[in-house]
C-alpha cells in the first residue's frame, strides 16, 4: 500500500484546491483558481497539470468550481459531482462528467473516496472522506450546522481539514451588509470557529495526526481568534493545527502508517 498525502493549493473565500495523493493515483478536490494560478501553485508541489488523474468537486460555488471546466479540458480530466452540483453550475462543458450520488462511495485509481451530504447553499453539497484503505482525510470547507451524519462520518479520522470560516463576534462587527452576515452565520452558510471545535469534541481523535483550519474568512476572523477558540475547548489540538492560507498552498502533509 502506498499511504495517503495531501496538500492544499490554497483555501478561503477567493479560491479553494487540494491534492490528494496515493500511490500514482492524484486527485485535485475543487478548484476555484484560474489555470495559469492553479499550475502555479501545482508546480510548488512538485506536479503539473499532467499528473492529476481526475477533479472532485464539492459543490458550484466559484470559490470551488470557477477553475474547474477549464483545467478539466485543458488536461482532459474527468469531473466527479452530484447531478445537483453539475445543474447548479449549468452544466458546464466538460471532457468526461461522473455524476456520483454523495450517499455512495467510489474509487479513482488507489483512492476509495466516500462522498457525505452537507447543510449549505448550492444545490447538492457534499464533502468527502478519502482513504488508501488504511488511512483516512477527512474535508470540510463549507457546511452552515453539523449534523449527526457529518460527525459520524468524520470520526477516528487520521488527517482532517476543517473549515473555521469566521469568529461569530467579528462577523457581527465586521464589513458584511446584514443579508450577507445572515447567509454566512446561517445554517446554511460557514461554520463558525466554535462550530467547528463542537465538531471535533464530539470526534474520535485518538489516530488524528494532522489538523489543518480552513476557509478562514479574511474579513470575519483572524488566526488568533481560530487558535484561541480551539485553545480554549481542546488545548493538546491548538498546539498541532496548522492553518492553510489563502495566498499560498500548505506543503505535503504524509501520514504516518498503523500497519
Ligand atoms: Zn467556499
Ligand atoms: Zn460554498
Amino acid at each position: 500500500m502506498a499511504g495517503l498525502r495531501f496538500a492544499t493549493l490554497g483555501s478561503g473565500s477567493r479560491g479553494n484546491a487540494t491534492v490528494v495523493r496515493c500511490g500514482r493515483t492524484t486527485v485535485l478536490m475543487d478548484c476555484g483558481f484560474a489555470v495559469n494560478e492553479t499550475l502555479r501553485r501545482l508546480a510548488v508541489l512538485g506536479l503539473t497539470g499532467e499528473d492529476l488523474c481526475a477533479i472532485v468537486v464539492t459543490h458550484e460555488h466559484g470559490d470551488h468550481m470557477g477553475g474547474v471546466a477549464r483545467l478539466a479540458r485543458r488536461f482532459k480530466l474527468p469531473v466527479w459531482l452530484t447531478a445537483g452540483t453539475y445543474r447548479g453550475a449549468g452544466t458546464p462543458k466538460l471532457p468526461e462528467v461522473r455524476l456520483f450520488n454523495p450517499h455512495e462511495a467510489f474509487v479513482i485509481g488507489d483512492l476509495a473516496i466516500q462522498p457525505y451530504p452537507v447543510p449549505h447553499d448550492a444545490r447538492e453539497p457534499c464533502q468527502f472522506v478519502f482513504s488508501d484503505g488504511d488511512q483516512r482525510l477527512g474535508v470540510l470547507s463549507d457546511a452552515g450546522h453539523v449534523t449527526p451524519h457529518m460527525r459520524r462520518c468524520l470520526d477516528g479520522l487520521d488527517a482532517l481539514i476543517l473549515e473555521f470560516n469566521h469568529d461569530p463576534g467579528l462577523l457581527a462587527a465586521g464589513p458584511y451588509p446584514p443579508e450577507l452576515q445572515a447567509r454566512v452565520g446561517g445554517q446554511l452558510g460557514h461554520l463558525n470557529n466554535h462550530q467547528a471545535v463542537e465538531l471535533l469534541a464530539g470526534v474520535d481523535r485518538q489516530a488524528l495526526q494532522h489538523l489543518i483550519a480552513g476557509h478562514i474568512s479574511e474579513k470575519n476572523n483572524s488566526p488568533h481568534h481560530v487558535r484561541q477558540a480551539l485553545a480554549d475547548r481542546l488545548p493538546a489540538e491548538a498546539a498541532e493545527l496548522t492553518l492553510a492560507p489563502q495566498d499560498q498552498g500548505l506543503d505535503w502533509h504524509e501520514m504516518v502508517r498503523h500497519r
